[in-house]
Parts: C-alpha cells; sequence; structure tokens
C-alpha cells in the first residue's frame, strides 16, 4: 500500500479532511482537492521509469488517489495522441500548433479519464452506487466504468444531450433519466434520486477524485514534449475539471523539479452562449455569475453555473492565461476545415479550440512561432448530426 496520498484539503479555506472516507465538498462550499507527499514521490520515482511504463494513465499512479492500482478499474485508458497539424497549422499560421486527441479514450471523451480514476477510488472506498448529472460524455464515462467495477450508475441527462451518450449509459445498463431542462436541472433531479436511494454524489467537483484523473492529461502534454510544457494550452471550458486538472498537474510536476522551463499559459474557450468564466475574466473577477439562457452546439461546455468557477479563474490568473468566446458558427466551420486539412473529425468542442486560437493569434495575444496544445476533448463521430450528411457542407 503507497501512501502518498496523505489528505484532501480545501483550495478556498484551507480545511483538511480524511481521504479515506468518501467525502463531498469542503463545509464551506469549495470542492476540495487530493493532496499528496510529493517529497516522497520524487525520492521512489524518476521520470526516466515513468516512460519504461505501459502507454496508459496509471503510469502516473504515485500521482493517483488510488492506493491499489492492481485493482484499478481499467478499460485501457490514457495516452492519447499529442498530433503534429502542420497543413491546418501553416493554414492558420502557426506550425507549432498540436491536437491532443482524447477521442481516442474509451467512451469517446476525455470523461474516461475522470471516470476511470473517480471509480477506481469510489470502489476502493467502498462505494457501491454512484450518481450524477451530465450533459452527456460524463453520464457515459461514469456508467461505462461503474458496470465495468460491478457497481450501480444513476444519472440524470438533458433531453437534447448527445443521443450517442445516451445510449452509451443504457449499455451499460445504468439507470437513466431525462430532464427536460439543462445540466443544472438535471443536477436538482440527481439530488432528488440520492435523497431517495442513498447513491453517492458524483457530481463534477463534488467528488475530489475525478479531477485526478482528469491530472493525467496534463502530465502526458509535459511528458510527451520531453517533460517540457508547450507556451499554450487551449481548453475548452464547461464545468472546468479538465483545466483545473491541468493546473494541479503542472504544479505538481514544477515542485517535483520534473517540468523543464515555463508552465503553459491555460486559455478557457467558451461559446458566445455561454461564457460565464470568460465574462468573469474580463471584467477582472475572481468568482463568475450564473449564464443566463445557456445555448450551444457544443454541449460539453454548456455550463451555465460552474462550481469549480473559483478554480477555474485562479487558474487562468496564475497561469497568464486568458478565456475567449467563439462563435458556434464559426466553430462548425473550424470543424470542417479541419476535417479537410488533417482528416480527423474533432468534436465540436474541440474545434472551439481551433476557433479561439485563430482570434487569438489576430489579437496578438498569441504569437505564430508559439507552440500550442489545443485539446480535442472527444470523438467526432459521437455527434454525426453536427455535419451534413451530403456534400452541402
Ligand atoms: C465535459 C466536456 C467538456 C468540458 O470539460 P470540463 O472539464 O467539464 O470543463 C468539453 N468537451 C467535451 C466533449 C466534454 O464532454
Ligand atoms: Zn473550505
Amino acid at each position: 500500500m503507497r501512501v502518498n496520498l496523505t489528505n484532501l484539503e480545501c483550495p478556498r479555506c484551507g480545511a483538511r479532511r480524511d481521504a479515506d472516507v468518501p467525502t463531498n465538498l469542503c463545509g464551506c462550499g469549495s470542492p476540495l482537492l487530493a493532496r499528496y507527499d510529493l517529497e516522497a514521490v520524487g525520492k521512489a520515482l524518476t521520470p526516466e521509469e515513468i516512460a519504461r511504463r505501459p502507454a496508459d494513465l496509471w503510469r502516473y499512479r504515485e500521482l493517483l488517489p488510488v492506493r491499489d492500482p492492481a485493482r484499478a478499474v481499467s478499460l485501457g485508458e490514457g495516452w492519447t495522441p499529442l498530433l503534429p497539424v502542420l497543413r491546418y497549422g501553416h493554414r492558420i499560421g502557426l506550425p507549432g500548433l498540436l491536437v491532443k486527441d482524447e477521442g481516442a479514450l474509451p467512451t469517446g471523451s476525455f470523461k474516461a479519464r475522470g471516470a476511470a480514476v473517480g471509480v477506481s477510488r469510489a470502489a476502493e472506498l467502498g462505494i457501491d452506487h454512484v450518481a450524477l448529472p451530465t450533459n452527456g460524455n460524463a453520464g457515459a464515462a461514469w456508467a461505462t466504468y461503474a458496470a465495468r467495477a460491478g457497481m450501480r450508475a444513476t444519472v440524470a441527462m438533458p433531453i437534447a444531450a448527445p443521443e450517442s451518450t445516451r445510449r452509451e449509459c443504457l449499455v451499460a445498463g445504468a439507470d437513466v433519466h431525462l430532464v427536460d431542462g439543462l445540466i443544472g436541472d438535471a443536477a436538482a433531479k440527481i439530488r432528488t434520486l440520492i435523497a431517495e436511494n442513498g447513491a453517492f454524489d458524483a457530481s463534477t467537483l463534488r467528488e475530489p477524485y475525478r479531477i485526478e484523473g482528469k491530472k493525467t492529461l496534463g502530465l502526458e502534454i509535459v511528458e510527451q514534449l520531453g517533460w517540457a510544457a508547450p507556451d499554450a494550452i487551449v481548453y475548452p471550458t464547461g464545468g472546468g475539471v479538465g483545466l483545473i486538472g491541468i493546473h494541479k498537474a503542472v504544479g505538481e510536476l514544477a515542485e517535483l523539479g520534473w517540468l523543464r522551463g515555463r508552465p503553459p499559459r491555460l486559455v478557457v474557450v467558451q461559446s458566445t452562449g455561454c461564457a460565464p468564466i470568460v465574462r468573469a475574466f474580463a471584467a477582472g473577477r475572481r468568482r463568475a455569475d450564473p449564464w443566463p439562457d445557456p445555448h450551444t452546439a457544443a454541449f460539453g461546455i454548456n455550463v451555465a453555473a460552474p462550481l469549480g468557477d473559483e478554480l477555474i479563474l485562479d487558474a487562468v490568473y496564475a497561469s497568464g492565461g486568458t478565456a475567449i468566446a467563439v462563435d458556434d458558427a464559426e466553430i462548425m466551420a473550424d470543424l470542417r476545415q479541419f476535417g479537410r486539412d488533417e482528416g480527423l473529425w474533432l468534436c465540436p468542442e474541440g474545434a472551439a479550440g481551433l476557433t479561439a486560437v485563430r482570434h487569438l493569434l489576430a489579437s496578438g495575444w498569441l504569437s505564430a512561432d508559439a507552440r500550442v496544445v489545443v485539446v480535442n476533448t472527444g470523438l467526432g463521430l459521437k455527434y454525426p448530426e453536427t455535419v451534413a450528411g451530403d456534400s452541402s457542407g
């Protein structure tokens, strides 16, 4: 049994909690973060040793909360490709553009990282039933990994969530509740269901270990670049767990002394139809107000009131990053252009990152010689309705 995981800690009020007891939020309302004995990790492990391990996210097990990795609930997740995209990069004037393709993960989205680690840790803590609201992909991933763990899953999602994700939940035998509304309404539904069935609340950032799985996205990007960060990482932000996770990963690597050069500037991308973080950033604020009447075809980033607003904004400010909103019509045009240039069918959220990069180049925030990673958070194939079925578009 490893003891690197020491405790849970509140980033807002500093309270410490026992990591081995199932826990949701801090008493002050903030999400909790997992803390490790990084000194012990640094003594026991080197980057060279990690490089010799199998190509999945468990290669970082000393920086993950699962105490017995031999019992991890796994579908072979992690170590997704970091692809140079030269033809498209030259077209937009950024040859150093790279795409981290999370569409290659089980369940077709990067939510698999959070679910693999979150479900593994839940199983280890004796939890046998998880419940969560979702815009689609988180529910699909948690339902899938829960089935793999022999655990029950209850999921609530908007009726309008991508159909492929609803079917994934059903295939995995989850108890699926459709809600005529948005993710916030699905969250209310889940609270009612939990009061009835006693499931563990695995909502975004209400349980502390999903973020640890998503952290591996940042660990991988840095390792794949030879333990150096790119100049910027562009991330389509909904609940913000991925962005917070990347920021946490970079911080832990810096503390371990494994990060060569400067940390990356983190870029929040949202839709002009739902941009609470962008609005807060533009006003220099540390908290975000809920976005009224949210709408965007990039369903994964349609989150009007992210619980982690403070942590997201902290990460953007601390990294010298920025936040930008992009328009759905432009996202879809970039998705199609990128497909023609590179052959890769991005999800709309990933394509939003391309639109953001073009605007940041035009404004001079990014320079033409920068090395920039756009995270393609999911598989375009999961949303066939986003492109026309004939040659018209
Ligand atoms: C969930 C999701 C996002 C947003 O990720 P967060 O970490 O919640 O901000 C982006 N793209 C896709 C495809 C998603 O499923
Ligand atoms: Zn607190």
